[in-house]
C-alpha cells in the first residue's frame, strides 16, 4: 500500500500516458510504481560568464528515466520552455523509442531553461562546457548518452565532448552522439531522424494501400517545423515524388495546392530552407497550416502544437508525429473519434537514435561505416519497429500508439525481470 501513497517525484504526464495501457495491459500496482517516476532527476545551475563580463547563473536538468536496457540515451535541448515536467516526459518518450527500436539503451532527456537565439557563439559553448562540469560523473558511454535536440547540433556535441575528454583525460568520444564526422560522428547521422521518418511513411502507405499501382500515387504532405527534421524529411519526400503543398517555421508558413518548389529555397550552402525567399505562394499562419486538408500532417517543431484547442479542425488523414509529443492526451482521443491515423513520435521519429546506437557502436570499435551501410541498416532496423507495432494494432484493433507503447514498456519489463529488480 505504500507504494500507492508515495506520489512524489512521480511523472504526471508519464503516468496519466500509462493510463491509457492498463486495459491493453493491465500493469501491476509494482510495475505502475516503477515506470510512472524517473529512475534518477539531476537539477542543476550553471554559472556563465557572459560576453559584458557579467555572470548568468541558467537552470538545467537531465532526466534518467530507465536504464533496465542499457545505458540512458536521449538529447539535450536549449529552449527557454524547458522545464523539469517536460524533460521527465520526454525522457520516459527517449526510454519507450529506445526499447521499440530494439536498441540496448534505456531513455534520459536533458535541457537547458535558455533562449540560445539571445546568446553569442562563445556564452553558448561555455553554457555547453558547464553543463558537462556539473554532470560528467553521472553520464559517459556506458552510463548516459546525451545528444543532439531542439535547438542543439553537431557544434554543440563538439564542445561536450572536448570539455568531457578533457576532464577525465582521454578522448572518449562515446559519451554523446551526434557529433561532427571529423570527431567520431557516423556518416547520415544529421539526416537520420527525417529519414526514419520517410520510410515510416513509406512502409505505412504500402500496408494499408495495398496494390502496387496505388502505391505510386503522390500524397499531398504538410510539414509545420522546416528545421532539421521537417526540411531534410520535406527534401526526401519531394524527391520521391510527393507534393508538399505547405510549411512552416517560426516565422509563419506557405501554401500553394499544387505543391511548393522545394528545391528552390532547400538547395542553399548551409543546409537551412529558406521559406521565406519563396515565390508565387500564399502566406499561411501556423495554425491555418494545421488544419489543411491534406494526406499527411507531419507536426516537426514542438511539443503540445495539437490540443484540445484546435484538434476538431484537423483534416488530415494521418498524422506522422516527427516532433516529440506534438499531440495532447486530449487532442489524440479527439483524433482517434474523428477516425485521423497518428503514427506516435517513439515509432515515427526514432531513426535518429537508431543512428546514434550506430555511432556509439563505431565508436567503441573505432571503425566508421559508409552512409549506404548506415541508411540500409536504419531502413531495416524502423521498418522492423514499424511491422511489429503495425502487427500488434491489427490484431488488438488499438492504435498505433496504444500497441508501440505496449510493446516497448514489454521489453523494459522483461528487462527489469531478469534483473531481478520486480517479479
Ligand atoms: N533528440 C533525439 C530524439 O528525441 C535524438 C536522441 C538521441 O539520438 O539520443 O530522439
Amino acid at each position: 500500500m505504500d507504494i500507492i501513497k508515495e506520489n512524489k517525484n512521480i511523472c504526471i504526464d508519464c503516468k496519466s500516458r500509462l493510463e491509457l495501457l492498463q486495459e491493453a495491459m493491465n500493469l501491476s500496482i509494482t510495475e505502475n510504481a516503477l515506470l510512472s517516476r524517473p529512475r534518477r532527476v539531476i537539477t542543476f545551475g550553471i554559472p556563465v560568464r557572459m560576453d559584458n563580463g557579467e555572470v548568468s547563473v541558467f537552470n538545467a536538468y537531465r532526466v534518467q528515466y530507465n536504464n533496465a536496457l542499457g545505458p540512458t540515451k536521449g538529447g539535450i535541448r536549449y529552449h527557454p520552455d524547458v522545464d523539469l515536467e517536460e524533460v521527465k516526459t520526454l525522457a520516459f518518450l527517449m526510454a519507450l523509442k529506445c526499447s521499440l527500436a530494439g536498441l540496448p539503451f534505456g531513455g534520459a532527456k536533458g535541457g537547458v531553461e535558455v533562449d540560445p537565439t539571445k546568446l553569442s557563439k562563445g556564452e553558448l559553448e561555455r553554457l555547453t562546457r558547464g553543463y558537462v562540469r556539473e554532470i560528467h560523473q553521472l553520464i559517459g558511454p556506458n552510463i548516459d548518452v546525451p545528444a543532439p535536440d531542439v535547438n542543439t547540433n553537431a557544434e554543440v556535441m563538439a564542445w561536450f565532448v572536448d570539455e568531457y575528454s578533457k576532464i577525465k583525460g582521454e578522448f572518449l568520444p562515446g559519451v554523446v552522439t551526434g557529433k561532427p564526422i571529423i570527431l567520431g560522428g557516423s556518416e547520415g547521422r544529421e539526416e537520420a531522424t527525417a529519414l526514419g521518418g520517410a520510410f515510416v511513411l513509406k512502409r505505412y502507405m504500402e500496408k494499408i494501400r495495398g496494390s502496387k499501382k496505388n502505391n505510386k500515387k503522390p500524397i499531398t504532405v504538410a510539414i509545420q517545423g522546416f528545421g532539421n527534421v521537417g526540411g531534410n524529411l520535406g527534401k526526401i519526400l519531394d524527391d520521391w515524388g510527393h507534393k508538399i503543398v505547405a510549411a512552416s517555421d517560426a516565422d509563419g508558413g506557405i501554401y500553394k495546392s499544387t505543391g511548393l518548389d522545394i528545391k528552390s529555397v532547400c538547395n542553399t550552402k548551409d543546409s537551412r530552407c529558406k521559406l521565406h525567399e519563396m515565390k508565387n505562394v500564399k502566406r499561411i499562419s501556423n495554425e491555418e497550416l494545421l488544419q489543411l486538408p491534406v494526406d499527411v500532417l507531419i507536426p516537426a517543431a514542438l511539443s503540445k502544437q495539437i490540443t484540445v484547442k484546435n484538434a476538431d479542425k484537423i483534416k488530415a488523414k494521418t498524422i506522422i508525429e516527427m516532433a516529440n509529443a506534438p499531440i495532447s492526451e486530449e487532442a489524440d482521443k479527439i483524433l482517434a473519434d474523428k477516425k485521423i491515423t497518428v503514427i506516435p513520435d517513439v515509432l515515427a521519429n526514432s531513426g535518429g537514435v537508431i543512428v546514434s546506437y550506430f555511432e556509439w557502436v563505431q565508436n567503441s570499435d573505432n571503425h566508421y561505416w559508409s552512409k549506404d551501410k548506415v541508411n540500409e541498416m536504419l531502413k531495416e532496423k524502423i521498418e522492423k519497429a514499424f511491422d511489429n507495432v503495425f502487427e500488434l494494432s491489427q490484431k488488438t484493433k488499438d492504435s498505433i500508439r496504444i500497441s508501440a507503447y505496449s510493446l516497448a514498456i514489454r521489453r523494459i519489463l522483461n528487462a527489469e525481470k531478469l534483473r531481478g529488480t520486480i517479479g
